[in-house]
């Protein structure tokens, strides 16, 4: 047992009422125990309660629950590695490009951008693995171990795929669109993703036994999209989960193209299609979803699916907008993911909950909006609910997981900010990264006053500069020509669809 520590604040704000309010304590502190809050309450009476605390925080200081990215992919972002920003079908295309970064050195470079804007927990949807099972489980294992080593809590899980890598068709009509010479390069390219079903089951169980006992990670199951899984492999998801209890996170409807694929798949919309297969549910989270419909949040609610948005990635890749405001009135959990990148071509969450404050305000004096308590709630409460960990995080009441982060709130106020403007709309609005103070997980100091406790920031980002300074390969070359050429035969074959 390690010693208790009481962690001080003006303003501590540890949930969300049945309303969805923020309970806030003024003046107050948490009890730190063995990774949990033991005791909260007002400062004064915790350290008459608990007298043999070590003891920090103070005047000056606000705590909030560790914040939930509930959708992350990748370190290293595409746009840094050559790719454009393009509209998410002719996206994979142009992704092509992006070179193989070593796992452990990416992840560390996201990790540091999340853990320094308040992130605790990140859901990491691992979609890019080559090779055999052993292959798969060792690029796992170093992801995880990243996260481990920077003191993150990681819910991982390996996107399972078994068709329809690069179009919304078959690998064949995608390698007859290129020039002949190209084909055995891409052919390559593809067959180095071939694990089958029973091969990614495997890695399922292989990592499920590995971190069983891992307080800080957990694994769950990925069904990739719609357009990426067979009848079988969206078979194989549900039996997964039904044997395990495992959480689902599965993209669905990003784009108006994969509402037109699932039309064309044919038997009902994307969202029954799945629902046939048994995936909906409490434990399936829809990531994406901008083009749900009417009828289809109303299944989503009646089975109970939490969604997550991914607000950024949205804009970013053209995908449309989505309608969080008639997410949030279904009485839906609502998760906030920053996927590859936000508008700043980074992991920042603060900002990410902003542009989910701030991009969802259509005209009209009575149209909704969403509230800074709402944005808040989905970045900790509700993205909570999307992973295994559930209500163990994303709060802060007694029982919970210390993830905490302690923010400078004389810096978030300063030069003046009116006292009376509520708690969320202060920190919504006007909190920076800057102002992040110290990140607790698990109880345990990971960051404090900008450093990171356990990793040398400077020497990974070193290392990876030398990484990507390497001389480019022969395949390195090829691949990115076959981007530059698939870019346009991509185009021309969504061209055919309307
Ligand atoms: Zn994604």
């Amino acid at each position: 047992m390690t010693q208790p520590l009481l962690i001080a604040a003006d303003t501590i704000l540890t949930g969300f009422d049945r309303d969805g309010e923020p309970i806030l304590l003024e003046n107050a502190a948490l009890v730190i125990r063995d990774g949990l809050i033991a005791d909260a309450g007002t400062a004064a009476a915790m350290r008459r309660k608990h007298p043999d605390t070590d003891q920090t925080g103070g005047a000056g200081t606000a705590i909030i629950p560790g914040l939930i990215n509930a959708h992350h992919h990748v370190g290293v972002t595409p746009f840094q590695m050559g790719a454009q920003d393009q509209p998410l079908e002719l996206w994979f295309a142009e992704r092509l490009r992006m070179r193989d970064v070593p796992p452990d050195l990416d992840t560390l470079y996201s990790g540091f951008e999340m853990v320094a804007s308040g992130v605790t927990t990140v859901q990491h949807l691992h979609s890019r693995a080559p090779g055999d099972v052993a292959a798969v489980l060792d690029r796992a294992n170093q992801i995880i171990g990243a996260y481990d080593r920077l003191g993150m809590r990681v819910s991982y899980s390996f996107a399972m795929r078994d068709q329809n890598r690069i179009l919304y068709d078959d690998d064949q009509v995608f390698l007859d669109l290129l020039p002949a010479a190209m084909r055995p390069i891409a052919a390559r390219y593809l067959a180095g993703f071939g694990l089958n079903l029973d091969d990614q089951a495997q890695v399922f169980h292989e990592l499920r036994k590995t971190y069983r006992d891992k307080d800080r990670v957990a694994v769950q199951i990925a069904p990739a999209n719609l357009h990426w899984l067979s009848d079988a492999g969206l078979e194989m998801a549900a039996r997964l989960h039904d044997a395990t209890g495992a959480p689902m996170h599965m993209h669905l409807l990003e784009t108006p193209y994969q509402r037109d694929y699932a039309a064309r798949r044919g038997r009902g919309s994307a969202v029954e299609q799945i629902d046939r297969f048994g995936l909906l549910g409490p434990d399936l989270t829809i990531g994406h979803g901008v083009w749900l419909d009417h009828d289809d949040l109303a299944l989503c609610r009646r089975k109970g699916v939490c969604l997550c948005h991914n607000c950024s990635s949205n804009l970013r890749l053209k995908s449309g907008t989505a309608d969080l405001n008639a997410f949030l009135a279904a009485g839906l959990p609502v998760a906030l993911g920053i996927d590859e990148a936000g508008i700043n071509d980074d992991r920042d969450m603060l900002q990410e909950m902003r542009l989910a404050l701030t991009l969802h305000r259509p005209a009209g004096h009575d149209a909704p909006a969403p509230t800074a308590a709402q944005i808040l709630r989905m970045a900790t409460q509700h993205g909570a609910a999307t992973t295994p960990f559930r209500n163990r995080i994303g709060g802060l009441a007694v029982g919970q997981a210390a993830d905490l982060v302690v923010l400078d709130w004389n810096r978030v106020t300063y030069p003046w900010q009116d006292p009376r403007t509520g708690f969320a709309d202060v920190l919504l609005r006007r909190a920076k990264s800057d102002a992040v103070l110290q990140v607790l997980v698990a109880g345990r100091r990971i960051f404090v006053d900008g450093a990171f406790v356990t990793v040398d920031h400077k020497q990974q980002l070193d290392r990876l500069r030398q990484w990507h300074l390497r001389p480019r390969t022969k395949t390195d070359d090829e691949i990115a020509e076959l981007a530059d050429t698939a870019l346009d035969l991509v185009r021309g074959y969504y061209g055919t669809w309307r």
